[in-house]
Parts: structure tokens; C-alpha cells; sequence
């Protein structure tokens, strides 16, 4: 049976061998000419010029991602910015991403204490950002805070949203403490010497912007606004021909509203935001937010509702927004100064907020622009000017 249809296909077959050469032939000839057709088109929609601005928008990290570039444009290479820079956002992902078991950084918290690891550059520049500003913040951003991050839920290995019991609280927070990791710059490689989980979600998102950025950059694009989950980079200007630059939101801090509080120029510049305002959880009415105090262990709570840090490098100005919301108000202001840090403070005053700039960013973005939008300034005690010292009284014996 097998056979008898065997046969009887290679004879079909032949009969359409033959008619299929002629067919082939004609098809070659159709098929060229299509090519060139499709070529032609192709290569025209390639080449199709874009009009500015032209946007990429997605999702990575949990969060969202907006590019947008006033350069421009060909359809083809929109096309090859998007693969490049999300090819960018993919590696920082890999690098250092909690929620992936793959990633350096898992591996990392999985070596043996103690024992120094290899890292990859981009590794060992992020934890050196965060190990300086853990320095200069006095422990108030520490990346070793990542088993306090999923004990209240937040974080890869979340439990339900509930306030964990104290003693369990007091174990984890024992280890705690950005010594427990070492960084050595020089040979590129780092080491735990406690069993810290180290969590960089609160600078990971930032040096995943600046290196969009600098892809950017190396790309020759000359004007463009990057938006990674509310971490910002501006280079150039929004329209050149107007000199118009770009305008940048700072949220009022309230859940579920999308309301620009100040709009702000940004040029060259970077911005990042913390708030208690987002990612948080309820428990009888009290906030639990995802910003973690490492001096107790707990979610933050005081009156300073949003930080933004405005800093060349986004890695920076996302870790030090972190650390200025951990320490609350008075701090804030007092760290700003002595880092010389461009600082947009908004604090609740009852059902409204305050805002409040550092002198650094006074200075930069210049008075006038301050006073427009109702800023107010820090208010520095004044160190007495010397006619106002008192001098020392004569003692005048009686
Ligand atoms: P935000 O925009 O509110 O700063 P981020 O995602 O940038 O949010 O940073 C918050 C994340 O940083 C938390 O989800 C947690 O993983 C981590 N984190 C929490 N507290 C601290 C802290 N004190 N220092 C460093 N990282 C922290
Ligand atoms: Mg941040």
C-alpha cells in the first residue's frame, strides 16, 4: 500500500517538476522585480524621515520608561535606538535586579562572606555610588537593607503587607549596616562580611537612566528627555528653533494624583524623586512606605513627603533622594548643605505641603524662577557677620 502511493506521488511529482520549472522561471522574474519593489520600499520607509519629537515608551523594572528625542530622526534609525538603548536597560536589569534569580547581584549575595568577587564594572560603580553616599548620609541610604525590604513586603521574597513581630524585626536589623560590604574599586571586585542581602533598587533605576543617557550621548542624539519610572535626564532642549527647554513635573505627593506641584527647566541635568506617596501598604489607617529608616528597621514616617535631587548623574540624585527622605525634614536640610546638594524639599503642613529649596539650587536654577513658583528657600541660621559680635565688655570693677 505503503509503495503503490510512493509510485503514485513520484509520477505526480514529475508531471509537476516540469510545470513547476516554468512556473519558477516566470516567478523568478516576478520575484525580482518584487524585490525590488519591496527593496525600494523598504529602503524608503527606512529612510522616511520621522517627525520630532519622536517617543519610545515600555515597561522594564516594574516600572515604565518614556524617550523622547527632538534630533532627527529616520524610521530606521528610531528603530536602532530603541533596540540600543533597551539593549542598555536589559544589562542594568541583569547586573542588578533582585527579582531575577540570574542576575550578578543574586549571585552575589549568594557567595560566601567573607570571599572577594569579581564583579562587572557596572556592578562595582553602582555599589561604590551607594557605599559614598551610605558614607556621606551617615547610614541613612544603605543597600544592606534588603532582607528589612521583604520583611515588610516590599522586595523579591514579599510576605503579605503586615507589620512584622519586633524580635524578628530586631534579628534582621542587627545585621544591618553598610560595612557589612567592602568595594574595592582598584581590583574591581566586592565582598560581604555579614549576611546582608544587599537590595540597590533605590540606585539601580537611576544608573539605568544615566546610561540610557550616555547611549544617547555616544549615539550623537543631541536633544532628549529620558523618564525611568520618574527618574529623569534632560540633554539639549525641547525645540531648538524656540530655545524652549525641557519642562519637567514635580508630583504633588498624594496617591493617585498626577498633578505637576512645580513645573521645572531642565537642561543637562538629571532629577530623581522619593516619595512616601507611592508604593506603600495600610495597616489601620498608618502608612508603611518602601523607604526603610536602618537606624530602626521601619518604613519612614515623618512630615517630608517628596524629595527630588537634581545631580548630573541620575545614579547619584536617585540614592541621595533615598537618603534625604530616610532622614526627615530638619536633617534633610542640614545634609543638602553640607553636600552641597541641589535639593527640592515638599513637607505636609496639614492638608497642603511646603516647598523648600537648598541654596544649591537657589544658586542654579536662580532666584527669580524660585520665588515664582513659591519656594521657599532654606532658611540658614546666619553665622553672625563680625561688627555684630558682641564685643567683649570692659569689666568694670565697682
Ligand atoms: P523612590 O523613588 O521612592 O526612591 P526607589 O525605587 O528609587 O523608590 O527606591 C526605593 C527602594 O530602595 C525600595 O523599594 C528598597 O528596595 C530600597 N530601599 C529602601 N530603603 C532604603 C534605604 N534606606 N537605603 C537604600 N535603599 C533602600
Ligand atoms: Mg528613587
Amino acid at each position: 500500500m505503503m509503495k503503490k502511493m510512493k509510485q503514485k506521488l513520484g509520477g505526480e511529482q514529475s508531471l509537476a517538476v516540469e510545470r513547476s520549472t516554468r512556473w519558477r522561471r516566470g516567478l523568478s522574474v516576478m520575484g525580482v522585480l518584487l524585490g525590488l519593489v519591496i527593496a525600494m520600499a523598504g529602503c524608503s520607509e527606512s529612510d522616511r524621515p520621522l517627525e520630532p519629537p519622536v517617543r519610545f515608551e515600555g515597561n522594564i523594572f516594574g516600572t515604565f520608561y518614556q524617550v523622547t528625542i527632538m534630533d532627527p530622526l529616520t524610521q530606521g534609525e528610531s528603530l536602532e535606538l530603541e533596540a540600543g538603548f533597551k539593549a542598555e536597560l536589559e544589562s542594568v536589569d541583569q547586573a542588578m535586579s533582585t527579582y531575577r534569580d540570574d542576575s550578578e547581584l543574586i549571585a552575589f549575595n549568594e557567595a560566601p562572606l567573607g570571599e572577594w568577587q569579581p564583579l562587572s564594572n557596572e556592578l562595582i560603580e553602582v555599589l561604590a555610588i551607594s557605599q559614598s553616599v551610605a558614607e556621606a548620609s551617615h547610614g541613612a541610604f544603605d543597600i544592606t537593607v534588603g532582607d528589612l525590604v521583604n520583611l515588610w513586603s516590599f522586595g523579591p521574597g514579599a510576605r503579605p503587607e503586615e507589620v512584622p513581630a519586633d524580635d524578628v524585626l530586631a534579628e534582621q536589623l542587627a545585621e544591618v549596616g553598610f560595612d557589612a560590604v567592602e568595594v574595592d574599586t582598584q581590583n574591581m571586585q566586592a565582598r560581604r562580611i555579614r549576611d546582608v542581602f544587599v537590595d540597590l533598587s533605590g540606585v539601580a533605576k537611576g544608573h539605568a537612566t544615566d546610561r540610557v543617557a550616555a547611549y544617547l550621548n555616544q549615539q550623537g542624539i543631541e536633544h532628549y528627555l529620558v523618564n525611568l519610572g520618574g527618574d529623569l535626564i534632560a540633554r539639549g532642549v525641547r525645540d531648538e528653533e524656540e530655545q524652549t527647554p525641557w519642562r519637567i513635573g514635580i508630583e504633588v505627593p498624594e496617591d493617585g494624583e498626577q498633578r505637576a506641584q512645580h513645573i521645572i527647566p531642565l537642561e543637562s541635568m538629571s532629577v530623581a524623586t522619593s516619595g512616601d506617596y507611592r508604593n506603600y501598604f495600610e495597616v489601620d489607617g498608618q502608612r508603611f512606605s518602601h523607604t526603610i529608616d536602618p537606624r530602626s528597621g521601619r518604613p519612614v514616617t515623618h512630615q517630608l513627603a517628596s524629595v527630588s535631587v537634581f545631580h548630573p548623574s541620575n545614579a547619584w540624585a536617585d540614592a541621595w533622594a533615598t537618603a534625604l527622605l530616610v532622614v526627615g525634614e530638619p536633617d534633610a536640610i542640614q545634609m543638602a548643605l553640607e553636600n552641597n546638594l541641589k535639593v527640592l524639599l515638599l513637607v505636609r503642613d496639614g492638608e497642603q505641603w511646603r516647598s523648600i529649596a537648598s541654596p544649591e539650587f537657589v544658586n542654579y536654577f536662580g532666584e527669580t524662577l524660585v520665588n515664582e513658583l513659591g519656594i521657599e528657600s532654606f532658611s540658614i541660621s546666619p553665622s553672625p557677620a563680625p561688627e555684630a559680635v558682641p564685643a567683649i565688655q570692659p569689666v568694670t570693677g565697682e
